[in-house]
């Protein structure tokens, strides 16, 4: 496999560990994925005012994307569950549950250990109840 040396760190990595960027002649960064993270998350500490600032200047100029983003998000976490959280006012720690392959829901820890037992399809049928009672009743 072919290789290529980081500029910041001097490992010789293959180029998986390397982020496609266009700038570059070859098509791959000159930092390695790692190195990449690291600088950024320096970056982002030693700038973090300015790194907020543009963030809120760019929402001002943008409010129709802003909104839009937020309103996503907030479905997401809808969806998520995370709006019965703040309603049931649950500071317990939290477990996240399957519901199916797409959707997860938070149930309070104390609550969800109750439903755990050795029998997986034991635990699946209380689990779920709990999520009935927890949930359905709007
Ligand atoms: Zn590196």
């Amino acid at each position: 496999m072919e290789k290529k040396k980081c500029c910041s760190c001097k490992k010789l990595l293959p180029y998986s560990e390397y982020h496609k960027c266009k700038t570059h002649s070859d098509g791959f960064s000159s930092k390695c994925k790692k190195c990449t993270h690291n600088y950024r998350v320096r970056y982002y500490r030693k700038h973090r005012e300015t790194a907020i600032n543009n963030t809120r200047k760019w929402q001002l100029d943008n409010p129709n994307k802003t909104r839009d983003y937020k309103s996503k998000c907030k479905s997401k976490r809808r969806k998520l569950g995370f709006n019965k959280l703040k309603e049931n006012d649950w500071y317990e720690p939290i477990d996240w549950h399957h519901v199916n392959d797409n959707d997860v829901v938070p149930l309070p820890r104390y609550l969800h250990r109750m439903t755990q037992t050795g029998d997986t399809s034991k635990h699946r049928r209380l689990t779920n109840r709990l999520i009935k009672i927890l949930y359905d009743n709007e």
